[in-house]
């Protein structure tokens, strides 16, 4: 049969989707790039904001002619959600007319006997399929994931999350904390050199939380970082409670370990991060940040934040608007608070802020970051930096782009460099999100 997947959402669910693609292939289905050539559509869903939510069911109500004609024509057509969303919304989400199967994140090795039980007796959409139990141990050892081609592979190191920020649905869509273990990441590791890829990013919902056998992140870094043709690593997201010195100083002093760390901030106010749950105050995170730039000198400090928690004031904006200024950030993600079914925050705490203040206060922190942002990478500007090459930009004919260290996209006049090449350029220009830089004909001095 031949399987259509689409994905959305976070980097976790785009490597979920690499393992779907082996799970079905092994299992003799084959993956088609056009849904107009599937018996089974699988949508792997994100569900942290609502506008996630929205977007889902406007995609399912699209389907429905094709399930109709399907249904006409074969007398069966399978539906899957899958991901965030189908964890969460289970037997609600089966409401819909054309889905017939819902899927959880930890459910995928069970995918190719779901999809064969519900096309055998679905003629008349009279079978609906539901797995969507959360496993303690599921990692998906042993399953090779089924990656496109590209100079980056991401490697999903730990699942899950302990955390429960109160605004977060990920503790109940993917269950608790769980690390694979040493030997079968750096396994994947070496077949990824092999497979040509120069670059790997770990991923996790909680990445510094790792722990396998006595083995910690900063242990586990250190290793991935020393496969002979791993030329850079990256790793994403983080929590800032869990950064403890010999994690920095592996950072600082592994040549391959890229200088970037992203570290969610989420609000400013002590007052709203208790009510998150998020388990530090403003200055231990001030302090972190400090510490962070006095053991590496050159890194590059990146953020999440939510405006509007329920009950913010013009006073916890402030403070969120002074710590910005403190840490100057290099970039941040910045999101207006969504309430998700299940959490803390939807239990404890209603969804006060009104549409218009929370539009109101992002633009504030928007404009803000954006001048921090610019002004950082002006002063980059007559400096030289090595850059990962990725591969032609599609807005810029002519040009090429790649990664700095730090993580910062650099834009350049195309030069015979194959994706994957690190080379040196110097910059010459900047905006707040972009480098414009240009080839040099002597070797790199320094470093940004
Ligand atoms: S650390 Fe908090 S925000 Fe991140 S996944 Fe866990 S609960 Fe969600």
């Amino acid at each position: 049969m031949n399987v259509f997947l689409e994905t959305y959402g976070c980097q976790m669910n785009i490597s979920d989707s690499e393992v779907i693609r082996s799970v079905l292939s092994n299992a003799g289905y084959t993956l088609v790039p056009v849904i107009d050539q599937a018996q089974v559509v699988l949508i792997n869903t994100c569900a942290i904001r609502e506008n996630a939510h929205r977007k889902i069911y406007g995609r399912l109500d699209t389907l429905r002619p094709l399930r109709k004609k399907m249904q006409q024509e074969k007398g069966h057509f399978v539906v899957g959600l899958l991901g965030c969303m189908a964890q969460n919304l289970k037997e609600t989400i089966l409401k819909h007319p054309v889905v017939n199967m819902v899927v959880g994140p930890d459910n995928y090795r069970a995918l190719p006997e779901l999809i064969a039980k519900v096309s055998e007796t679905d003629t008349n959409k009279n079978l609906q399929v539901i797995d969507a139990d959360l496993s303690e141990y599921e990692t998906y050892q042993g399953i090779d994931p089924n990656r496109f081609d590209g100079v980056n592979a991401w490697v999903v190191i730990m699942r899950g999350c302990d955390n429960f920020c109160t605004f977060c649905v990920v503790p109940y869509t993917r269950g608790r904390e769980r690390s694979r273990a040493l030997d079968d990441i750096l396994g994947e590791v070496h077949a990824l050199v092999l497979q040509g890829f120069q670059q790997v990013t770990l991923l996790g919902q909680n990445v510094n939380s790792y722990q396998a056998n006595g083995i910690s992140f900063a242990d586990l870094i250190l290793e991935v970082a020393n496969v002979p043709g791993i030329e850079r690593v990256r790793f994403t997201s983080p929590h800032p409670k869990d950064f403890p010195e010999p994690l920095l100083e592996a950072i600082a002093i592994h040549p391959n370990i890229c200088k970037h760390i992203h570290l969610p901030l989420q609000s400013g106010s002590d007052r709203i991060l208790e009510l998150m749950n998020r388990t530090y105050t403003k200055n231990e995170f001030i302090q972190l940040t400090q510490k962070i730039r006095q053991i590496i000198p050159n890194i590059s400090i990146t953020t999440d934040i939510i405006v509007g928690f329920p009950t913010e004031t013009e006073a916890d904006q402030q403070e969120t608007i002074d710590l910005i200024k403190t840490v100057e950030f290099d970039s941040a993600y910045i999101f207006k608070y969504s309430e998700r079914k299940g959490t803390i925050a939807s239990k404890k705490y209603p969804d006060d802020v009104p549409p218009e203040v929370k539009t109101r206060r992002i633009v504030a922190l928007f404009d803000l970051q954006h001048e921090i942002s610019l002004n950082k990478n002006q002063a980059k500007i007559g400096s030289t930096i090595n850059v990962m090459v990725e591969g032609e930009t599609d807005k810029r004919p002519g040009f090429q782009m790649g990664k700095s260290d730090g993580n910062m996209t650099v834009i350049f006049p195309s030069t015979p460099h194959l994706p994957g090449e690190l080379i040196p350029l110097e910059i010459k220009n900047a905006t707040t999100a972009t480098l414009l830089g240009q080839t040099l004909t002597i070797p790199v001095l320094t470093q940004t």
